[in-house]
């Protein structure tokens, strides 16, 4: 069992942390909010003080962070975890950031000699909490067999998308399509209400026909039709919808970078502004479905 330093211990961290302490490992964690820290060490795990505190003395150090700025901050910032970790840590970035500071991670990893993983995970809270996360990673592969013991921990599905970066790509592109597919699941309510159909009627049919998908079964934004959804806890988060606009900010600069045509992807980006401009930015971003139907959803 290996020590591990864990930072950022928020709604996703804080049960991949707990997943790892559950399997035996020995873990320090830190987070800037001293709750959100006291639930993971009243779970087991030791409170370091500082992100470079919890990266010294392990085997591997595992972020969990907002966005690419919270990153670089700790790793060559002030977070000053490069300059305090030992020989031959591990270093598994798992925040869903832009390529481009994931690269630069990787690079400023590389030049003081060791090895880091891109490895961002989707499957929300539940899959967080239930280890069945599935994770894209960028790396080496032989980073990649490297840090599999502890991905195996909190996710399920374990894949090795290509070299430094291209874990953070994938998750830019299922991001963007989970967006899409939030928007149209609540057009496609909303619509059902209005012409009168029972919801778990249209749920039930839809789930086993051609316009099923992920975010119906297990996230479905209309509260009392998947128990473990936000929906049923007043769009409590979960994913908030400002974490979700973070990601389509970062496909959409990539499109545009990349002269890649993305229509949809560009309306998802302006309709999740529009919510997170209406007050919602800390709401689940599956309360979308209020916004579109012009009021609560009762
Ligand atoms: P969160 O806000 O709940 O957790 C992030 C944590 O990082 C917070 O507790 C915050 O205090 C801490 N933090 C910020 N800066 C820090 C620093 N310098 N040092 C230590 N701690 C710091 O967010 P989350 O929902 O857990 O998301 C984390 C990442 O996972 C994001 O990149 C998000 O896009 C991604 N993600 C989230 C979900 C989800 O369903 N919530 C799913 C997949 C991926």
């Amino acid at each position: 069992m290996a020590k591990i330093g864990f930072i950022g211990v928020g709604n996703m961290g804080g049960p991949m942390a707990q997943n790892l302490i559950k399997d035996g490992h020995e873990l320090k964690a830190f987070d800037l909010v001293g709750q959100t820290l006291s639930r993971i060490v009243n779970a087991g795990a030791a409170q370091a003080s500082s992100p470079a505190d919890a990266a010294s003395g392990v085997e591997a150090v595992v972020t969990m962070l907002p966005a690419g700025r919270h990153v670089s901050d700790v790793y060559t910032g002030s977070g000053e975890v490069l300059a305090s970790i030992d020989p031959g840590t591990l270093l598994i970035d798992s925040s869903t950031i832009d390529v481009a500071t994931s690269r630069e991670m990787h690079q400023a990893a590389a030049d003081a000699g060791y090895e880091m993983l891109d490895a961002p995970v989707s499957g929300g809270v539940t899959g967080a909490e239930a280890g069945t996360l599935t994770i894209m990673c960028g790396g080496s592969a032989e980073t990649f067999v490297r840090a599999k013991p502890f991905l195996d921990v909190i996710g399920k599905n374990i894949f090795h998308a290509g070299g430094p970066g291209a874990g953070q790509a994938a998750k830019a592109c299922n991001n963007m399509l989970l967006a899409i597919n939030m928007i149209g699941i609540s057009e496609a309510f909303n619509l059902s209400d209005a012409l009168g159909l029972d919801r778990q009627t249209l749920f039930d049919i839809v789930g086993t026909a051609s316009g099923g998908s992920w975010a119906l079964s297990n996230y479905c934004p209309v509260p009392e039709l998947v128990p473990t959804t936000p929906a049923n806890k007043n769009y409590n988060p979960g994913f908030t919808g400002a974490m979700m606009l973070k990601d389509l900010k970062l496909s959409q600069d990539a499109a545009q970078s990349l002269d890649v045509t993305s229509p949809l992807g560009a309306a998802a980006t302006m309709l999740f502004s529009m919510y997170c401009n209406g007050g919602n930015d800390g709401d689940d971003f599956s309360g979308i479905i209020r916004m579109l139907r012009g009021s609560k959803v009762e």
